[in-house]
C-alpha cells in the first residue's frame, strides 16, 4: 500500500515559514502585501479569492482586495494592474482567473510586474523558468516540486511524466522536474498509448480533469504519483487518479483533497513573501 503524501501537512509548514518570514520583514518595515483582483461573480472564483485573502491574514500578509463588476473593460483593468505595480505596499498582484468572456486575460496577466508575479504566470516568469533564471514559479507546480522534495522522491534521473500541458501547470511542471534532472516526458489529449507512456515514469503527474482517468495498470509498481487533477463530481473533489486501486501498486501518492491544493495555497503565499524580501534595503 503507497504512503499518503499528506499535501495539509508540507503546506502548513511552509506556512509556517512564510509566517516567520513575513513577521521577519514587517520587523524590517517591509509588511508583505497582495493584491486579489477579482473581475465578476464567478461563485467558484470569489470562493478561491476569499480563501486566498483568509490565508494572507493568517500568515500575517496583508491583502488588498479589489472587487470589479462583470462589465469592467480591458483598459480599466489593465490601468488597476498598471496602479498596483506603482504602489509600494503590494509586492504580489494576483488576478483571479477565468475573466469574462470580453476580457483577454494574456495582456493582464503580462502587464504584472515580474517582480509581483505572485502566481508566475506571466510571459516573463515563464521565461525565466525557461531559461533557469530565479523568479516567481507558478504555484501549483512549485507545490508539487516541495511535495516531493518533503518525501525524499528521488528526482535526478527519474523519468517523469507529466500528463496535461497548460502554460499553468504542464507545462511549468515538466520545466521544473527538468530543472530538477529528472527525464521528462509531456502527454496530453493527442498522445498515442497514455498507458504506456504513463506505465515507464518513476514520477507521474497527472494534470488533465477527467476523474479517476490513471489506473492501476498505468502505473509501473513502485511509481510515486502525484493526482493535480480536480473536478467537482457529485459535490464532492475527485482527482485524475483512481486513488484505491493505483494506491495498490504505487509507493507514494497523493489524495484529492488534501494532496496538491494546499501546496498551490501556500506557494502563492511564499511567492508573495518572497516577493516582498525583494523590497528590503
Ligand atoms: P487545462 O488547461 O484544461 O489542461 C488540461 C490538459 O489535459 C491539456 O493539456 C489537455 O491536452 C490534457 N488532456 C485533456 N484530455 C486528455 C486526455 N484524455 N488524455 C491526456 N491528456 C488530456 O487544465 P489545467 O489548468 O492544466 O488544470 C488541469 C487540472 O488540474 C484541472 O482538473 C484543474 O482543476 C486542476 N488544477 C488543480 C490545482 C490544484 O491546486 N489542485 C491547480 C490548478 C489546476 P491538450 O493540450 O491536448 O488539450
Amino acid at each position: 500500500m503507497a504512503e499518503i503524501i499528506d499535501g495539509r501537512k508540507v503546506a502548513a509548514a511552509i506556512n509556517e515559514r512564510t509566517a516567520a518570514e513575513a513577521a521577519r520583514l514587517a520587523a524590517l518595515g517591509v509588511s508583505p502585501g497582495l493584491a486579489v483582483v477579482l473581475v465578476g461573480d464567478d461563485p467558484a472564483s470569489q470562493t478561491y479569492v476569499t480563501m486566498k485573502e483568509r490565508d494572507a491574514a493568517a500568515l500575517g500578509i496583508a491583502s488588498f482586495d479589489h472587487r470589479l463588476p462583470a462589465d469592467t473593460e480591458q483598459g480599466q483593468l489593465e490601468a488597476l494592474v498598471d496602479s498596483l505595480n506603482a504602489d509600494p505596499a503590494v509586492h504580489g498582484i494576483l488576478v483571479q482567473l477565468p475573466l469574462p468572456r470580453h476580457l483577454d486575460a494574456e495582456p493582464v496577466i503580462d502587464r504584472i510586474s515580474p517582480g509581483k508575479d505572485a502566481d508566475g504566470f506571466g510571459v516573463s516568469s515563464l521565461g525565466r523558468l525557461v531559461r533557469g533564471l530565479p523568479g516567481l514559479r507558478s504555484c501549483t507546480p512549485a507545490g508539487v516540486m516541495e511535495l516531493l522534495r518533503a518525501y525524499d522522491v528521488p528526482i535526478e534521473g527519474a523519468r517523469a511524466v507529466v500528463v496535461g500541458r497548460s502554460t499553468m501547470v504542464g507545462k511549468p511542471m515538466a520545466l521544473l522536474l527538468l530543472e530538477a534532472d529528472a527525464t521528462v516526458m509531456v502527454c496530453h489529449s493527442r498522445t498515442r498509448d497514455l498507458a504506456d507512456v504513463c506505465r515507464e515514469a518513476d514520477i507521474l503527474v497527472s494534470a488533465v480533469g477527467r476523474p479517476r482517468m490513471v489506473r492501476r495498470e498505468w502505473v509501473k509498481p513502485g511509481a510515486v504519483v502525484v493526482d493535480v487533477g480536480t473536478t467537482r463530481l457529485d459535490g464532492k473533489l475527485v482527482g485524475d487518479v483512481a486513488f484505491e486501486e493505483v494506491a495498490e501498486v504505487a509507493s507514494k501518492i497523493t489524495p484529492v483533497p488534501g494532496g496538491v491544493g494546499p501546496m498551490t495555497r501556500a506557494m502563492l503565499m511564499a511567492n508573495t513573501v518572497a516577493a516582498a524580501r525583494k523590497a528590503v534595503r
